[in-house]
């Protein structure tokens, strides 16, 4: 329960709603209870017209009014001094029972208006608060979680939180207000027939919280099996292309067809206690209506403690409205349990603050000048593997650097590090003399263009996907320019909507070439002083290769370029080359510095232009 404490803040945002709400189901609850007596008082009125009317029999009758609610005493006292006949006044009290239940009716529709609401509004709040964090969460936040389990917090968490601030909160008051009206009123007019009638209701509340904990248990087996289900399902329909060219459509079938086995199974035992639940709670109410019966006809018979048969009827209805509240205790019970279990989740991502954030005296200004790292050592903390080690290097402004190792040598690693991404253990990174964790987040990753080795493209046109990160409205212009400078542009121009067209689900209509390019031309938008691109020519020809990086070389002229590939750009004339293995630098140099000391680089070099010449 302490859990759910963290929710008090949004109640008391929609305190008026709230405060509202509790009004309206004290209402609705009063109008509702004045049922039970007007229709007593009817039934003994028709009693009246076959029994003798003594003086005693209206001493008891007035004994029994006396216990009414006031309003409903008023009502007696208009209809009395009109001294209509009693079939006129059964008939105005039809009509007074109408009015009172569409009374009823109208606050309860009222109070679902108000908590209902007011839970729809904190759903949107918490999934907004949620949502904020996740986006300040680092990305060694996002390596150790999946998405599936962020996914689930910020959906169905919390909508089984929602449950708890609508629904178990409104029933929760509406059961203390019935049972509250119902129980004062019962043990006013009869204490004894009161204390036989209520005796099997706490049976009935024990059996349905007992039998919802196992339709709970059961049901959170489902939602996981489903759930287990949904990921099978989803992920054979974005695989489709490897399952099928390893011809593992039937086993995969067998894998769903297990699964939805298993699912089955699962959903017809709870079925099966689902279909205990009504009978038996018929059943206990059933006694109760029982006992008024025969306890209050005894009584009647025996005329002990002013038994009419209106009070009978009277007991039976107060009966069936402590039903629906009293089987809604275990309900809400086990509501308010899984809310505060999904609260608890929730709060455990809440309170993960980010690793990487903005220490207070970060300064302001702008990020250019020359790069140094000094002696820098990272270790991924989820893994323990040391990507760099010891490492020095210097990057004079404007200098273009290809940064060059083999797959797994802390190429990504220095490009990460020097966005900010994570804190090195060791060492500094400086831009323009200035340590990068001094530099505002916010400024450091808009002023640097990284283009990332994962190619990420939304499900939007590709100018929007170009122009992403920019401030306002675009000109298309600039989007062009930047598609020109990344050598994608004619392509973009044979779509049939050009610019405008929709990129798919991960952008599955445009191939790995045509998709990389966009996302250098996202880069370029930005008109950076610094840009690192992270092997991100990979998937183009030798062609659009020796295109892109004769424009790039001009884009470039006055930037610092880093540029990190497996492969030699032999038409780009690089300042430094700097070869990398286990986070090491083991090469550097011009390209004839590198060529004369015949290691690594000349070795590619060789086999490259071998290649280039077997081609030709
Ligand atoms: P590639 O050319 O294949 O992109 P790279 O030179 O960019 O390789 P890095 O991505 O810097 O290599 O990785 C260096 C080492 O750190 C590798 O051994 C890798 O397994 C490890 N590593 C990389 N990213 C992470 C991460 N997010 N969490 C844990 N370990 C990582
Ligand atoms: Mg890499």
């Amino acid at each position: 329960m302490k859990h759910l404490a963290v929710i008090n803040k949004y109640f008391w945002k929609y305190k008026t709603r709230f405060l509202l709400g509790i009004l309206f189901i004290v209402l609705s609850n009063y109008f509702r209870i004045l049922a039970p007596q007007v229709s007593g008082y009817v039934v003994d009125q028709a009693e009246q017209l076959i029994r003798q009317q003594t003086a005693a029999n209206t001493a008891t009758e007035n004994k029994r009014i006396a216990n009414y609610d006031y309003l409903v005493q008023q009502f007696i006292h208009v209809i009395q001094t009109h001294k209509n006949s009693i079939t006129t006044n059964i008939l105005i009290s039809a009509v007074i029972l109408f009015l009172l239940a569409l009374i009823g009716g109208f606050f309860m529709f009222l109070m679902r208006q108000t908590i209902i609401v007011m839970s729809r509004h904190i759903e949107y709040d918490q999934k907004n608060e949620i949502f904020t964090h996740y986006q300040q969460l680092d990305a060694a936040f996002y390596k150790t979680h999946s998405t599936g389990d962020l996914m689930n917090r910020i959906t169905e968490d919390v909508s089984r939180v929602r449950m708890y601030v609508g629904p178990a909160v409104m029933y929760f008051i509406n059961l203390a207000a019935t049972i509250g009206f119902c129980l004062f009123f019962m043990f006013k007019t009869n204490w004894h027939l009161t204390l036989y009638v209520l005796s099997p209701l706490p049976i009935l509340a024990v059996t349905i919280y007992y039998v919802n904990t196992i339709i709970n248990r059961k049901s959170e087996k489902i939602q996981a099996l489903l759930s287990d289900l949904t990921t099978a399902a989803q992920e054979s329909y974005s695989g489709i292309r490897v399952i099928k060219s390893f011809v593992q459509e039937k086993s995969m079938l067998q894998f769903f067809n297990d699964n939805s086995e298993d699912y089955k199974k699962n959903a017809i035992g709870l079925a099966r206690v689902e279909a205990i639940y009504f009978p038996s709670m018929t059943l206990l109410i059933g006694i109760s209506t029982l006992l008024t019966i025969a306890i209050g006809g005894w009584y009647l018979i025996h005329q002990q403690y002013n038994v009419s048969a209106g009070t009978i009827l009277e007991f039976v209805i107060y009966i069936n409205m402590l039903t629906f509240p009293v089987s809604a205790i275990g309900w809400t019970a086990s509501m308010i349990q899984r809310a505060a279990a999904s609260q608890k989740r929730i709060n455990e991502f809440l309170h993960t603050e980010p690793a990487i954030k903005d220490h207070p005296n970060v300064k302001p200004g702008h990020v250019s000048g020359d790069i140094h790292f000094q002696n820098v050592s990272f270790t991924y903390p989820n893994t323990g593997i040391k990507a760099l080690s010891h490492f020095n290097l210097s990057i004079k402004a404007g200098e273009k650097v290809l940064l060059l190792g083999r797959t797994g040598s802390g190429k990504s690693t220095i490009a990460q590090l020097m966005l900010h991404f994570y804190n090195p253990d060791e060492g500094n990174i400086t831009i323009g003399g200035v340590n990068v964790q001094d530099i505002p987040l916010k400024t450091l990753r808009t002023e640097i263009s990284y283009i990332p080795q994962d190619v990420f493209l939304f499900s939007d046109t590709i100018a929007n996907n170009i122009a992403f990160g920019q401030q306002g409205s675009i000109d298309r212009n600039l989007v062009e320019e930047a598609a020109k400078n990344a050598s994608v542009h004619n392509e973009i121009m044979r779509f049939e909507k050009q610019y405008d067209t929709m990129v798919g689900e991960r952008g599955v209509t445009l191939s790995g070439g045509q998709k990389q390019r966009i996302s250098i031309a996202r880069a370029l938008i930005k008109q950076p002083e610094i840009i690192v691109f992270d092997d991100c020519l990979s998937a183009v020809d030798a062609k659009t290769e020796n295109e892109i990086v004769t424009n790039l070389y001009r884009f470039l002229k006055d930037k610092t370029g880093i540029i990190i590939t497996h492969r030699i750009f032999s038409t780009f004339r690089f300042d430094k080359i700097v070869v990398l293995e286990d986070g090491v630098i083991t090469e550097e140099g011009t390209h004839e510095s590198l060529l004369q000391h015949n290691g690594y680089y000349a070795e590619l070099y060789r086999i490259q232009v071998l290649e280039k010449m077997q081609q030709a």
